[in-house]
């Protein structure tokens, strides 16, 4: 059965957080801007530009486990309400090569996620305010 994305329904059912180790989650401008208000924590701890020079999450080693800085000892987002946006749409991701959203099969229950329209439609927008284009 498929399920739209809504709140990490699917990650809490399966009790999974595959997606922040070693992320490679990109951030905007609005994500870094809201996450270093809320937490007043500097952006330099937690954003780390990738090799194309775009910042991204910073990842951090916690007992032989390479994962994103924001993951808690119980396998928890910290700052699940003000998480960036792309962790949000995830498993859906931009395919760079054939420029289209798919389902990032790293996610073992990518399957079960169903894009509606209006997920496409937000994430397309988000995408557009990441790249700049489509
Ligand atoms: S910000 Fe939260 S949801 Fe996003 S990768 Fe980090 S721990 Fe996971």
């Amino acid at each position: 059965m498929q399920r739209e994305i809504v709140d990490g329904q699917i990650c809490q059912l399966y009790n999974c957080h595959l997606c922040c180790i070693e992320t490679e989650m990109l951030l905007t401008k609005l994500d870094i801007h809201r996450i270093v208000k809320k937490t007043s924590i500097p952006a330099k701890e937690f954003v780390i530009l990738n090799e194309d020079g775009r910042p991204m999450l910073k990842n951090h080693q916690i007992d032989n486990k390479v994962q994103c800085y924001f993951l808690d000892s119980e396998g928890l987002c910290s700052i699940y309400e003000i998480r960036p946006e792309g962790c949000k749409f995830y498993p859906f991701i931009w395919d760079l090569t054939n420029h289209h959203i798919i389902a990032d099969d790293y996610c073992p229950h990518h399957c079960k996620f169903r894009k509606s329209p209006s997920i496409t439609k937000s994430l397309e927008e988000f995408i557009f305010r990441l790249f700049g284009k489509l």
